[in-house]
């Protein structure tokens, strides 16, 4: 069995790759080749920590296995860790032997940013010129640069309800050379891409705070009770996602389709854009919105990948199993 550490992903793991392996992955899931297993979590009345399992298999690229972690609140203050801990393992599908264990927590934040540029490559105007970002946390700055990568943006908008943490989105502009400005939610009219990556469990965005032609890439909404825009925008804007049954689930699109505003057949998978089996955007004027739940299968994606960067580097630890 190989094991790649955590502390080997970010030498090896690029943009480039996780957006290729997530892109791949949700062309695989559209046309059935990939599926995701049901996921678990739970509150295991300790530490008062949730712990669960996401897992799926591949079948286009014999990629099988799960990823085990979760949410430990107490890590960062107790132990100077933090507090999201996953590891990915994978297993031989021939066989059912292990195959790799790799650190999972770099690469979460790698293949969430992954699914909204890939969101932005296929759906987004061409000439889309002004980037919003609404959210300023650790997994922000990870969307921002990898959106940045997607069209030959020319600025930077954002918006965050704790305005201390905009500094986030202005190391990002910094680097990459991008004028930001700090908005008030009404200046995201401005915006021709808008990603959402909060915590919130209220809409933030309101449907008349966004123009014509912008594409939406909401990532924040992963869990029952979260939500980050108005129900009114869902249903104005066509709907794509990663997974329909998250979607409707767990994603930003469980608030719609509870007010009976939009229906299953209304969301569409990202994976039959990237296939040409969905025609994506229609024209310059029209929403578009990725709801952007976060599958097992992203994660299995990006680890196989390491996996084999790790191997042509020399770096994964061979072990006897
Ligand atoms: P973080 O704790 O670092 O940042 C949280 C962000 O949410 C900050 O911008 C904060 O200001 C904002 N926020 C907190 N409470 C808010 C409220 N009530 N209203 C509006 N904004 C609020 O978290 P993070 O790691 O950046 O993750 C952000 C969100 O993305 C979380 O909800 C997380 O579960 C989700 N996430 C989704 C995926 C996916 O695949 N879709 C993957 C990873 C994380």
């Amino acid at each position: 069995m190989l094991i790649i550490p955590e502390r080997e992903i970010a030498n090896l793991m690029t943009r480039k790759a996780a957006y290729d392996a997530v892109e791949r992955v949700f062309a695989a899931m559209a046309s059935e080749d990939a599926y995701n297993f049901p996921v678990v979590r739970e509150a295991i009345n300790y530490e008062n920590a949730l712990y669960g399992f996401k897992g799926g298999f591949d079948r286009a690229s014999r990629t099988l296995g799960l990823k085990a972690g979760g949410y430990w609140p107490h890590n960062l203050k107790k132990r100077n860790m933090i507090n999201h801990q996953s590891t990915v393992f994978l297993f031989d599908p021939d066989t059912g032997k292990a195959k790799a264990m790799v650190g999972g927590n770099l690469l979460t934040a790698l293949r969430t940013a992954a699914a909204s540029s890939v969101s932005i490559k296929h759906l987004a105007r061409e000439d889309a010129k002004v980037i919003g970002m609404i959210g300023a946390g650790h997994q922000a700055a990870f969307q921002l640069r990898a959106a940045l990568e997607q069209r030959d943006f020319e600025r930077i908008v954002g918006w965050n309800l704790h305005t201390e943490m905009l500094p986030t989105l202005e190391k990002v502009a910094l680097e990459t050379g991008l004028p930001f400005e700090a908005i008030e939610l009404d200046g995201m009219a401005e915006a021709d891409v808008i990603i959402s990556i909060t915590s919130s469990h209220d809409p933030i965005l309101d449907a008349d705070q966004v123009s014509p032609g912008t594409h939406i890439a909401c990532m924040g909404t992963d869990t029952k009770g979260k939500q980050e825009v108005d129900p009114d925008l869902v249903a104005r804007a066509t709907v794509f996602t990663d997974e329909v049954a998250q979607s409707i689930a767990i994603g930003e699109a469980q608030h719609a389709v509870a007010q009976g505003l939009l229906t299953e057949s209304d969301i569409h998978q990202i994976g039959a854009v990237i296939n040409g089996t969905h025609p994506g955007r229609n024209s310059d004027d029209q929403i578009t919105l990725f709801d952007g739940t976060g599958v097992g299968l992203q994660d299995l994606a990006v680890a196989a990948s390491v996996v084999d960067l790790a191997v042509a580097n020399g770096i994964a630890i061979d072990v006897d199993f």
